[in-house]
């Protein structure tokens, strides 16, 4: 689950992160007040699930509280790449003398929370990866061990940080960062400008944090920190659902059961010549129930011009499978095509039910080649 700024900060304020005074703000008059109240220069921040706020122009220092209400009316409701804007967060606004970036990631092939630090901060990560991978600092922290106060210091004296005062700052928030991760169950913190204030003083400018899924049931505060309008409709189903949901650009909806054999057939559409709408894994044991939900929040997709259904019968049998989707299309209109490949247990008998039903939008094929190339047919034809 990914966090708002403000949500962020408001974990980082609980681990002791310095980060700047603000207020939440949903209109231009709650944007006005807030400014009043912050007094003096204030930064105008769009609360979007996104990166690159600033080059898109959701972020705003205003001199007043008046320019604060006017910048707050021009981003609420911008669009940052597909996140509209609903939120804001009003900051008092911080002298910046120098901008570093600093994260800490679960490195899963190392199975170590790992620490970046660069001196070249505020621009996108990736970017300084690529142009000058020597000027980004890594140090992993064994989780076992925890964090060593050497370990902070290393990151720092590798970035070429020499003074000391800032050393001993950026080192305690670092320590901080460490414990705000394990505690929160992070799987990444990240701070893009960390910021050396003129007056010396190291503060987050930003926060970008996301929690561990997985984690959510012993974090209640964190879990009801959730946007429910951050996510489409059908990735709202899915949650509430339980399914398995995964959102992206093309426009053949797939199902399947199992990771691997969703995985596959992403490459056997591809293979075909289309491209994945979005993806939803049955699992092992998909009964009709798990497949009637499934293929409504497939079908509510608005980019999905036809569903490829893939399933392998092992203990999950085709025959339970074909009655879940005659089920799902009993009880929801599913406008887009769908194309059904069995194999395995009852496979012919699913298959039988499936034609027998003799459904205009339903087709089944005997392989997954086969269905593939008729699912991106029939995507194509209905674009
Ligand atoms: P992002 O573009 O989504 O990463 O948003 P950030 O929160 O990182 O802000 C982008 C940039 O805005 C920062 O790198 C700063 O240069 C600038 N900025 C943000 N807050 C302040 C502030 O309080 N004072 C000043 N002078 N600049 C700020
Ligand atoms: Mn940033």
């Amino acid at each position: 689950m990914d966090l708002y700024e403000y949500q962020g900060k408001e974990l980082f304020r609980r681990f002791g992160i310095p980060v700047g005074e603000g207020r939440l703000a949903t209109t231009p008059d709650e944007a006005l007040a807030a400014a009043l109240e912050l007094g003096g220069r204030v930064v105008v921040k769009a609360q979007v699930l996104a990166g690159g706020r600033g080059k898109a122009g959701g972020i705003k220092l205003a001199d007043n509280a008046e320019q604060a209400a006017s910048y707050a009316a021009e981003i609420l409701g911008m669009k940052i790449r597909t996140h509209v804007v609903r939120r804001l967060w009003i900051e008092r606004a911080c002298e910046i003398a120098r901008e570093y970036y600093l994260s800490l990631t679960l490195d899963r092939g190392a199975k170590k929370p790992l620490f970046m630090f660069t001196t070249e901060g505020g621009v996108e990560i990736e970017e300084v990866a690529a142009r000058s991978p020597e000027a980004l600092v890594r140090v992993h922290v064994d989780p076992l061990i925890g964090f060593q106060p050497n370990q902070g210091r290393r990151l720092l004296f590798g970035a070429g940080i020499e003074d000391a005062q800032e050393t001993q700052r950026i080192v305690a928030l670092i320590e901080r960062l460490y414990a705000a991760f394990v505690g929160c169950d992070a799987t990444l913190c990240e701070i893009n400008p960390l910021v050396v204030a003129t007056d010396g003083e190291v503060l987050a400018l930003d926060a970008k944090v996301s929690v561990d899924d997985n984690g959510l049931f012993r974090q209640e505060d964190i879990a009801a920190m959730r946007d429910p309008e951050a996510y489409p409709p059908e990735e709202r189903a899915a949650r509430e659902k339980g399914v398995t949901y995964v959102k992206l650009d093309g426009e053949v909806g797939i199902l399947g059961n199992g990771a691997g054999l969703v995985m596959s057939t992403l490459d056997v559409i591809a293979l075909a010549g289309g491209r994945p709408a979005n993806f939803c894994d049955l699992g092992g044991g998909g009964v009709a129930a798990g497949v009637v939900d499934a293929l409504e929040v497939i079908s509510a997709d608005p980019q999905v011009r036809a569903i490829f259904f893939n399933v392998f019968g092992g203990i999950t049998r085709c025959d339970e499978v074909a009655r879940g989707i005659l089920q799902a299309l009993e009880q929801t209109e599913i406008s887009q095509p769908i194309v059904v490949r069995f194999d395995g247990t009852n496979a012919e008998e699913g298959r039988r039910m499936l034609n027998e039903a003799g459904l205009a939008n339903l087709s089944t094929e005997p392989t997954m080649l086969e269905a593939a190339a008729s699912a991106v047919a029939l995507a194509k034809r209905a674009s």
